[in-house]
């Protein structure tokens, strides 16, 4: 049976970086992902600057930075009024390296961390290995992945269920994901069409609120992605066809031309978190452990804020004897800042973009008229938006 300090199940971006971390420090560290080589899909893009500043200390930034699209400035907007607010996270130049959202597709990011992996001494990474049960006892934990050739077991001090969503390891362990799931759906349309010549200082990040058809802007080195919410009772079928993706293109840009689009995909959008991100020897992390709308780009970002967190905790107790009780302000500092901020921010965020009610409309943008023009409190949404915020008050939770 192989066997490892610490299992990671699930190749994604929070698994990688957990296992990069992890190897970087001289634990050895086993991969399983159930895919036969990383997952290609379009989800995250945003990367906020203080995970960059993580990903500069693994030495992967510069390359992240060279290929992704450097993005100082992100608007709000609303279709009913001309009315722009901008926000420029240059002036967090006295506080990063990166004042920037970087565009950076995640799919590109977990490519090259698996790249990594394969020069790591201390990891093994095995992709086609899908995690169907885990069983731990007071001396560590075994891992059962299916294969093509059938059933492997392996066995660690530590596992980290990072396989997304539907995770087996949150399953298996019972842990309840409590919250919502949004009845609208979601689609996002990519184009490379010049979105931009359709409106007045368009930025490479735009929130354009509407009641009946709010649309989430975004502008990645290849293409601009357009998210939408799915109109009620549309069939799947209507949702990926072009009548509909006309539709979306020609209302965002108000232009009469044909646009093609590069991708079509429809997502199910959920609010919710862990009751536990810690049994035993067990601990999720990412969307293992968390869910959110993507409006604010805090998915991928906070999730491997929660790698980081464990992978520090982890060297401490097993590179430096602490104890594994350690696990437990794991759990407290990561899950008090998902309910405390990463939630209620982004279900405000969406509130934002579809509030029709006139009076909360109205203290709303009086709210951000009156951040845009104090520079304390504009500072403040900065930091707090690109969860520099969150990451300072889970540090000062203890047990
Ligand atoms: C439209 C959209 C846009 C988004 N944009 C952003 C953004 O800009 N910024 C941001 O921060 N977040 C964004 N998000 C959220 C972000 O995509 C997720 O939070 C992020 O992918 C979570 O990473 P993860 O590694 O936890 O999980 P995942 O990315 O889901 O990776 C899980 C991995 O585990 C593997 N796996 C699954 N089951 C098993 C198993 N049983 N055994 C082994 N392996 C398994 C999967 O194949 C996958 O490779 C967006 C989400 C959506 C839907």
């Amino acid at each position: 049976m192989e066997s490892a300090q610490v299992i990671v199940a699930g190749a994604g971006p929070v698994g990688t970086v957990a296992a990069v971390c992890l190897a970087r420090q001289g634990i050895e560290v086993i991969l399983l992902e159930a895919l036969p080589t990383w997952a290609k899909d379009l989800r995250a893009s945003t990367w906020h600057p203080p995970t960059l500043e993580m990903m500069a200390e693994l030495g992967v930034a510069d390359r992240m930075v060279k290929h992704g699209l450097i993005c100082p400035v992100y608007q709000y907007r609303d279709r009913r009024s001309p009315e722009v607010f901008s926000f420029d996270l240059t002036e967090l130049s006295d506080t990063t390296e990166f004042p920037y959202r970087l565009q950076y597709e995640q799919f590109k990011f977990t490519q090259h961390l698996c790249e990594l992996l394969a020069d790591e001494p201390h990891a093994s990474l095995h992709f086609s290995h899908e995690v169907i049960d885990v069983d731990q006892n007071a001396d560590g934990v075994t891992v059962v992945a299916e294969h093509q050739d059938g059933t492997e077991f392996f066995r660690a001090d530590y596992v980290i269920g990072a396989e997304g969503a539907d995770s087996i390891v949150r399953r298996k362990l019972k842990i309840g994901f409590e919250g919502f799931t949004y009845p609208e759906r979601f689609v996002t349309l990519s184009t490379t069409y010049p979105v931009e010549r359709h409106f007045d200082g368009l930025s490479n990040v735009n929130y354009i609120a509407d009641p009946a058809a709010w649309v989430l802007l975004l502008r990645t080195p290849d293409y601009w992605r357009v998210l939408v919410p799915a109109p009620k009772d549309a069939s799947d079928e209507y949702l990926l066809s072009d009548e509909f993706k006309d539709h979306v293109l020609g209302d965002v840009t108000g232009t009469q031309e044909t646009i093609a689009s590069e991708h079509r995909v429809i997502y199910r959008i959920h609010q919710r978190v862990a009751r536990n991100y810690r049994v035993g020897r067990v601990l999720l992390a990412g969307d293992a452990a968390h869910l959110n709308n993507p409006l604010g780009g805090f998915g991928m970002n906070s999730g491997i804020h929660d790698a980081w967190n464990l992978c520090d905790k982890l060297d401490q107790i097993l590179n430096q004897g602490a104890d594994i009780s350690l696990l437990d302000l794991y759990e407290k500092q990561r899950q008090t800042v998902t309910r405390d901020f990463i939630q209620t921010q982004s279900m405000k965020n969406k509130q934002r973009m579809e509030q029709d009610d006139e009076e909360w409309l109205h203290q709303d943008r009086e709210e951000i008229r009156r951040i845009c023009s104090d520079d304390k409190l504009r500072r403040k949404f900065l930091l707090d938006q690109a969860l520099f915020t969150s990451l300072a008050d889970a540090e000062q939770i203890t047990l």
